[in-house]
């Protein structure tokens, strides 16, 4: 029996998220959360999707990514689908930054890791859990190849023009300084659906696309690869998201210092976690800043202003990076669900071609779809994304080519 089932692990810095996929039928096995890692209120939600069973939870710490990993083996196993099974095939990673030198997925071994631990001066809060998601998931399942999926793969592409920042070549080149781009795994997903859409080869296709989750970034893509993003060395750069403030003139931070007496920890805290939608108006959540508008807060109706300006430079940026675009594809939690949002951004750009059809918009669903009139030159999408499924596609694939 050739084995088909991927475990997919995304560990974050106090979570880890898990979906076990067969790759037989694309099905979902088991999906499952554990959540506040090393605090007293740990939890861990596991819900079996195949035979039935319903959802289970477990409370009381769990004092590392080790012993949350050992929990989450365990409830598997209880469901007979532990990683003992001889039905799992490869355990995919998600690994947050891979640099410069790790731009496929990527069989772990000792050099591999040691290369996504060397990256973790520009990944302070990712890469570390990932490393130890790796390492745990190796002494359970010793002889089980390991595939780490890089969000920064699918923009190593972005040519040296968009890459480059404008400081001295020595200084960036020393200390790695550049823009590597994230969310890879989502929008590369994301550009061959629409183009499925589209009824195209992802080759003949240029897109924006637009991934507006908690943490929201944009990427101009043409013809399947990565021509720009708008996330840098780190997560932080780009479009307002949910507590980070995206793009700032750098100088603020010398002005921090400087008259408010602020210390870097201090300023990287406070653009990254206490900026943004939350800086704004005290909300992160698209659905409450909308509920507040509605209610004439003026607060919320700024801070969802200020989003959608920041937006829409983007899609004006991104047309002219690419020349010519086929279609604008939103996705993540507010581009997925957000009408809103959407009809917003691309108000007024008739004269780029772009338009939204109301009913469309407003119609929901969880399936791919266009949300433009016949008659609009460029398409408006909303493609839901997977990157689970993506980083199971992925290490499926190359463990599969071995
Ligand atoms: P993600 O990071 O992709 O999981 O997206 C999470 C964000 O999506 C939340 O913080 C909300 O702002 C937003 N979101 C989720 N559901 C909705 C909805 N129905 N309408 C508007 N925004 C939503």
């Amino acid at each position: 029996m050739t084995p088909t089932r991927v475990l997919v692990l995304n560990s974050g810095s106090s979570s880890v998220k898990y979906q076990l996929i067969d790759m037989a039928d694309r099905s979902r096995l088991a999906v499952g959360l554990a959540e506040r890692i090393g605090e007293e209120t740990s939890a861990l939600h596991h819900e079996p999707l195949a035979g039935g069973g319903g959802k289970r939870e477990r409370h009381g710490r769990l004092a590392d990514h080790d012993a949350a990993l050992e929990a989450i083996a365990e409830e598997l196993a209880a469901d007979g689908m532990g990683l003992d099974s001889p039905e799992l095939a490869v355990i995919g990673h998600r690994v947050v930054h891979g640099g410069l030198k790790l731009t496929v997925p990527t069989l772990v071994d000792d050099a591999v890791l040691k290369e996504i631990e060397r990256l973790i001066p520009v990944a302070p809060l990712h890469n570390p859990a990932n490393v130890t998601g790796i390492r745990t998931a190796q002494r359970l399942r010793p002889d089980l190849p390991q595939v780490a999926v890089f969000d920064t793969a699918f923009h190593s592409a972005m040519p040296e023009h968009a890459a480059r920042y404008a400081i001295d070549v020595e200084t960036a080149d020393a200390h790695r300084v550049r823009r590597y781009g994230f969310h890879g795994t989502s929008h590369a997903y994301v550009s061959r659906k629409a183009a499925e859409l589209l009824g195209k080869d992802p080759s003949e296709v240029n897109l924006i696309v637009l991934h507006l989750g908690n943490g929201a970034s944009a990427s101009a893509v043409r013809g399947g690869r990565c021509e720009d993003t708008s996330m840098g060395l780190t997560p932080l750069e780009g479009l307002v998201m949910g507590t980070r403030s995206g793009d700032i003139d750098p100088a603020v931070v010398f002005h921090l210092g400087r008259v408010a007496g602020m210390s870097m920890d201090e300023v990287d805290e406070l653009l990254n976690k206490r900026s943004g939608l939350l800086g704004l108006c005290g909300d992160n959540d698209m659905r409450q800043i909308r509920r507040r508008m509605a209610e004439g807060d003026a607060a919320a109706r700024l801070a969802f202003d200020i989003y959608i300006h920041r937006l829409k430079k983007y899609i004006g940026a991104y047309y002219a990076v690419l020349g010519t675009v086929d279609a604008v594809v939103f996705t993540a939690g507010v581009g997925e669900n957000s009408a809103p949002v959407r009809e917003a951004a691309v108000a007024g750009l008739e004269e780029l071609g772009l338009a939204v059809d109301g009913e469309l918009n407003a119609a929901g669903g969880k399936e791919a779809r266009l949300i433009s009139p016949s008659y609009a030159r460029v398409k408006v999408a909303v493609v839901p994304t997977d990157e689970e499924l993506e980083i199971a596609e992925q290490s499926y694939a190359l463990v599969a080519s071995r």
